[in-house]
């Protein structure tokens, strides 16, 4: 029987990483292998001495090699992190990203400081943002909407892993067509927001293995920003916060729509990296 070191198993999925040029994956093989455990990846790093049973070296080489095909790490594993909550994710929702953890925290200093009560989340996906401002604030209620059956089961299934469900209402809709009328404090959006023509050179492991539906802004990237301003104001108290995540370029064109459509106090916000993240702005108050 081969003796399955920790740390030459893992010299051994870095040189497979290497060969197949995927050198930033290498730490993936450490997550993997973590999970596997069921350990962190701290505790990993005190165990490489150690052997791998026969059928925990084959699971963990199988792993690797659907890593290797270019499959997510997030889709693997089964879950994201975000905001310190581990979320569940496939191939029908956006994989949540560390950029829209500065959306959420702008979000919740707004509730807390308005005392803000009811939230949409447009376009709700995994549920990262709706949900984590549902731990985060004790006594919101938040309405989420996605297009997609699929990404609203994912959202009901956070919902209740998370233990929020008792103040989440969902709606398959596209945007606020099949809503209810509601009357909310703040609408909170990453709407998809990539250029149908740039999707094609994004890198393979999104634009293969992340969901079209969640990517594709239109022609210029703006669509879901263009409706959302105008047919989500009816749902907006008076004072009512919009809030939107978009792209690099996209602050200038997002600002005017919002501006031209009589939204107050419009302002863009970088993210950590300096680069143009976030549109804020609020309803006017007659
Ligand atoms: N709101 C989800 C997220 O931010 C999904 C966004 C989307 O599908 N465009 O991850």
């Amino acid at each position: 029987m081969n003796q399955h070191k920790i740390s030459e198993v893992l010299a051994d999925a870095k040189k497979e990483f290497d060969i197949a040029n995927k050198q930033d994956s290498e730490v993936d093989a450490r997550w993997l292998l973590a999970e596997l455990l069921g350990c962190s990846m701290t505790e990993l790093t005190l165990l490489q001495e150690k052997t791998l049973s026969d059928e925990i070296y084959l699971s963990f080489m199988n792993l690797i090699r659907r890593r290797l095909s270019g499959e997510p790490l997030q889709h693997i594993l089964g879950y994201q992190n975000f905001y310190g909550y581990d979320f569940k994710v496939n191939g029908h929702v956006l994989i949540p990203r560390f950029e829209t953890e500065e959306l959420v925290e702008k979000a919740i200093s707004i509730i807390k400081e308005k005392r803000m009560k009811d939230v949409i989340d447009m376009c709700c996906g995994s549920g990262c943002i709706g949900i984590t401002l549902l731990k985060e604030c004790a006594d919101i209620h938040v309405y989420g909407v996605d297009v997609s059956n699929e990404a609203i089961s994912i959202t009901q299934e956070n919902g209740l892993n998370l233990d929020v469900s008792d103040r989440l209402t969902l709606y398959e809709s596209d945007l606020f067509l099949e809503l209810p009328q509601l009357s909310v404090d703040m609408i909170i959006s990453n709407p998809p927001y990539i250029c149908t023509e740039t999707i094609h050179g994004l890198s393979i492991e999104v634009k293969d293995r992340e969901p079209n539906l969640a990517l594709d802004g239109g022609i210029d990237g703006l669509d879901f920003y263009r409706r959302i301003v105008v047919e989500g104001k009816p749902y907006l108290k008076e004072g009512g916060y919009l809030l939107f995540e978009i792209g690099h370029d996209q602050m200038e064109a997002v600002c005017r729509l919002m501006e031209e459509n009589n939204y107050q106090n419009v302002k863009g916000y970088k993210d950590l990296s300096g680069n143009d993240r976030m549109v804020i702005g609020h309803k006017q108050v007659r």
